[in-house]
């Protein structure tokens, strides 16, 4: 059960539960947002007179739609997918959609929902949204991935634009899936409308650093953490658990910046390599050949893999969770803080449990929250968008440095934000408050929207 929260917030939060049954990720998001504030409804009362955060727990537009689409062998299947259009007060809502079979409102809401902060903080004309099914890919064939990518879209197509709405990738959905869906898109509209979906290949739109983006934020994050604590990333141990992109390129700007992983994971167990995780390996596993990460150590006899095995019990001096929501509980939290550890940068979406969150920000480590350490992809997403809309592409040295200065910027305002409403350090208070105060104040420059 979460705590109460002030007078003012829990029949606000009490009215989510309410509207939403069932939808606990939901409910744990807006939970945690709705904690962090009090202090600005002391300061600016008149939001609270106008229902500002009601209006911002509650979407602007839902849709729920049938997927039908038929397997290698002729068998026909449905599936549910989602499109959660949040918030579209800074710009057209902007978010992934994610494959998974775990997908249902309730996450897609919590996704979108977060989006809407991470969004803000980024500092660039983008709204909130976040779409996905429950459709499950592991196993499936490029075709059946084709045909279910291209079905999803003949219905989602009617509800996108690049001043409407800009899908992107999240949790199984990749550059590949990305072009499936904007094939389709750009087959029904007979539309070139590049800034209609980012994450797109290189020769079709897509912008530099876009794939690495998500990762190396999230390692920029961390470094300004530390610095800002007369510390470093230099030869500090780190476990890094997930295998994706975010997984990967967090891994690759981990030792750019002297720092190594000695952990990384998938779905299926962990791997742990004392001597530092090889990342030109773990890219051809997991990237080319598509296999599990227990190949690692079948390859290579000192690295040591344990099926289901516990990231957080690496003693490690920093972790980076950037697998999936609440893959990291308070006795994670626990076990990392008993070992030593003094940062937390979350590659991932709400990654920590609120149990896990309370126990970093009681310890005094740095900790950084996803909403604010992950905003480095859909930044660059945004960045996709800009050279889409001007028919440029940029160097990557260009695009990587715009992503830098925009998470030191991020960094900064969470800081700042935190230290003005009396939370020094507390990245959490500081990336809600900061994300928080942009959205409402375009809002209220809007009227009653
Ligand atoms: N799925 C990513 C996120 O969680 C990126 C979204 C985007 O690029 O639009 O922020």
């Amino acid at each position: 059960m979460a705590a109460r929260l002030d007078e003012k917030l829990e029949p606000i939060f009490q009215d989510v539960l309410r509207r939403n049954p069932g939808e606990s990720e939901f409910h744990q998001a807006v939970h945690e947002v709705l904690e962090t504030l009090g202090p600005v409804l002391v300061k600016y009362p008149e939001l609270a007179e106008r229902k500002i955060i009601q209006r911002i727990c509650e979407p602007e537009r839902q849709i729920i739609f049938r997927v039908p689409w038929q397997d290698d062998k002729g068998e026909t299947h449905i599936n549910r997918a989602f499109r959660v259009e949040f918030n579209s007060a800074l710009g057209p809502y902007k978010g992934g959609m994610r494959f998974h079979p775990s997908v249902y409102l309730g996450i897609i809401k919590f996704l979108g929902f977060e989006q809407i902060f991470k969004n803000a903080l980024t500092g660039l004309p983008i709204g909130g949204g976040k779409g996905g099914s429950d459709f499950d890919p592991k196993g499936r064939s490029e075709d059946e991935i084709m045909r279910f990518c291209q079905s999803l879209m003949t219905e989602l197509y009617r509800h996108l634009g690049e001043y409407t709405d800009v899908p992107a990738g999240d949790i199984g959905v990749g550059q590949r899936e990305v072009g499936f869906l904007f094939g389709q898109y750009k087959r029904i509209t007979n539309r070139y409308e590049s800034g209609v979906f980012t994450g797109k290949g290189l020769s079709w739109g897509g912008s530099r650093a876009r794939k690495e983006a998500t990762g190396f934020g999230t390692v920029y994050f961390l470094e300004e953490m530390l610095k800002y604590r007369n510390d470093s990333l230099e030869g500090k141990t780190c476990v890094v658990s997930g295998s994706g992109n975010v997984a990967v390129y967090a891994m690759e700007k981990i030792y750019e910046l002297g720092g190594k992983v000695i952990a990384c994971s998938d779905s299926s167990g962990i791997v742990v390599d004392e001597k530092g995780i090889d990342l030109d390996r773990v890219k051809r596993i997991k990237e080319v050949e598509r296999r599990r990460i227990s190949t690692y150590a079948d390859e290579l006899q000192h690295a040591k893999y344990i099926e289901d095995g516990d990231i957080w019990a690496v003693p490690c001096d920093a972790a980076l969770p950037c697998a999936t929501q609440n893959e990291l509980n308070g006795k994670d939290a626990k076990k990392l803080l008993d070992n030593g550890c003094i940062a937390v940068a979350e590659g991932a979406n709400m990654p920590s449990t609120p149990e896990a969150i309370r126990l970093f920000l009681e310890s005094g480590i740095a900790y950084g929250p996803g909403k604010a350490a992950n905003a480095g992809g859909v930044a660059t997403s945004a960045l996709e968008m800009q050279q889409n809309a001007s028919r440029d592409s940029w160097t990557f040295e260009h695009t990587e440095q715009r992503l830098h200065q925009i998470m030191k910027n991020i960094h900064r305002n969470c800081y700042e934000t935190a230290d003005e409403f009396g939370a020094p350090g507390n990245y959490v208070t500081g990336a809600n408050i900061a994300g928080f105060l942009k959205v409402s104040q375009a809002m209220e420059a809007m009227g009653l929207i």
